[in-house]
């Protein structure tokens, strides 16, 4: 059952939901009934100890506790906890993460991004499965790779 973080959008006053669930997607839409506020998946930690886990989380920000399982804490508190997490962390992506932005120096296609609220680069998180364990890439096939879904892309093809 992996840790999920959930936060609530709209609001003056955070909060973050720091829970555990084996469909997050249930979990979200039974959370959101009756809850006015929009609900958003930020992302989950796939833990061998999950209870483990999610204690020392709910622990490491208890001086932040709402109450229950809420925090208030920024969705970018999150971040390097889960990019620490690694092939084990996920970030929910965005659902235009290929929305292309622009060009940088080399010419290198630039997309809106893989999560809304945070900096993070192809290298940091797949854009496919939202994997923290970031795309490689690989000098065999002169292709980007992911450890997780096991992607192969040059960025070229991935317009939509
Ligand atoms: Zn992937």
């Amino acid at each position: 059952m992996p840790v999920y973080f959930i936060v609530e959008c709209g609001n003056a006053r955070k909060a973050l939901k720091i829970g555990r669930a084996t469909d997050i997607q249930k979990r979200r839409r039974n959370l959101q009934t009756g809850n006015p506020a929009e609900l958003l998946i930020i992302g989950w930690i796939v833990a061998e100890d999950e209870v483990a886990f999610e204690h020392a989380l709910h622990q490491r920000f208890q001086h932040q506790r709402r109450g229950g399982e809420w925090f208030e804490i920024e969705p970018a508190d999150i971040q390097p906890i889960l990019l620490r997490a690694g092939i084990r962390g996920f970030v929910a992506k965005n659902a235009d993460a290929f929305e292309i932005i622009g060009y940088d120096r080399d010419g290198i296609t630039e997309f809106v991004g893989i999560w809304d609220w945070g900096d993070l680069e192809y290298e940091e998180c797949c854009p496919f499965c939202g994997c923290c364990c970031g795309i490689h890439y690989q000098e065999v096939s002169s292709l980007h790779h992911c450890l997780n879904c096991d992607t192969l892309t040059d960025f070229e093809e991935v317009m939509f």
